[in-house]
């Protein structure tokens, strides 16, 4: 009996790491995340081999662009709704607007008028990304995605925060639970870092982090709170007035963990 228990371990343990989306998949998210955005260009680099994206302002004529590595899209840790927050994600650097980055010393690249970068800081686009996301899910994704195990301590808990929430309606229900998942795929596609769904980053920034990560719970805390934003989406955010884009409820606001609407 053990040697058989050993063995089907050894058979399925395989099956769960070759978990990830297919090519097909990819490829499809991508010409959806296009339909969504068609200003902007999306790029698959097939040499990286690091699981990374990226987002540029390219060429004289300023073209957005989004740069997924195959890697990434291969990445056995991804998620179908994972691959589409980190396009948002991306997607946020270039249509986020305020807080953006600063330009680095000896900048080469195109820069904005008031001397910034033309791009959105990490947080800014991690606060951008969900509200992407319901925008996809709404346009273009079937409710239900098998893609999850309902059992999970993450789907659990995530379908607690969501129904704590309000959002007992079946559509967006399912739209806040995945958005929450997808989060945590995000923030987890290289390595299982300690990141708590339902957690909190207790601290409070003096000064917004601007050209930083923010802690991975504060990144999290963030996707939280705008999934938990009822606001529509709104495609281009305010270049400048970070508070314009900002949730009109407090559930949804920016965490203090990175932003401080105090200092500019
Ligand atoms: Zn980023």
């Amino acid at each position: 009996m053990k040697r058989l228990l050993v063995q089907l371990i050894i058979i399925f343990v395989p099956f769960i790491a070759i978990a990830g989306i297919s090519e097909q998949d990819a490829r499809t998210l991508i010409q959806q995340a296009k339909k969504l955005y068609p200003s902007a260009e999306f790029v698959v680099d097939e040499k990286d081999p690091l699981v990374v994206a990226s987002a540029d302002i390219v060429g004289e004529k300023q073209q957005k662009q989004v740069t997924l590595s195959r890697a990434l899209l291969n990445s056995p840790r991804m998620s179908k709704d994972g691959l589409r927050l980190t396009i948002c994600h991306e997607l946020g650097h270039l249509f986020g607007g305020a807080p953006r980055r600063n330009i680095p010393m000896d900048w080469p690249g195109p820069m904005a008028e008031d001397g910034k970068s033309l791009t959105s800081s990490e947080g800014e686009a991690d606060y951008y990304a969900p509200s992407c996301l319901k925008d996809w899910f709404a346009k273009v994704t079937i409710l239900n995605n098998s893609e999850y195990d309902v059992h999970s301590t993450d789907y659990q808990q995530a379908y607690k925060v969501c129904t704590e929430h309000g959002f007992t309606v079946a559509a967006m229900q399912d739209h806040c639970v995945r958005s929450l998942l997808a989060a945590k795929n995000f923030l987890t596609l290289v390595a299982d870092f300690q990141v708590d769904i339902r957690g909190h980053d207790p601290e409070v920034v003096p000064q917004t982090i601007i050209d930083m990560y923010p802690s991975r719970q504060c990144r999290m805390d963030t996707l939280r709170a705008r999934t938990l934003c009822p606001d529509p989406h709104e495609k281009q955010w305010d270049f400048v007035m970070d508070k314009k884009s900002d949730c009109t409820q407090i559930v949804g606001q920016r965490p203090a963990c990175w932003y401080q609407s105090k200092a500019k």
